[in-house]
């Protein structure tokens, strides 16, 4: 299997680091629930636990109505690992 594995182990990154609201002015955080091109990564891959993702999808579809976080991306402008420098 040639797939790249983003994510090693499976684990809420929210509650480790004890959020208990998400903001959707956050969108650093935010980008942990978030693929390359902005599309809201799901619960199987992130592992993110339900309230988390819950919260995450309200915020990522609030902070986009908001323009904080682009709806869809031009494809020529993808960024390589919108990950990288949160950890
Ligand atoms: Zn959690």
């Amino acid at each position: 299997m040639a797939e790249k594995r983003k994510y090693s182990r499976k684990y809420c990154k929210y509650c480790e680091a004890k959020i208990e609201f998400l903001d959707y002015k956050d969108t650093k955080l935010l980008k942990h629930s978030l693929s390359e091109r902005y599309k809201i990564m799901p619960r199987r891959l992130t592992g993110n636990c339900k309230k988390h993702q819950e919260m995450a999808e309200i915020a990522i579809k609030r902070a986009r109505h908001t323009a904080l976080i682009p709806y869809i991306i031009d494809t020529k402008n993808i960024v390589a690992n919108p990950f990288e420098g949160l950890q």
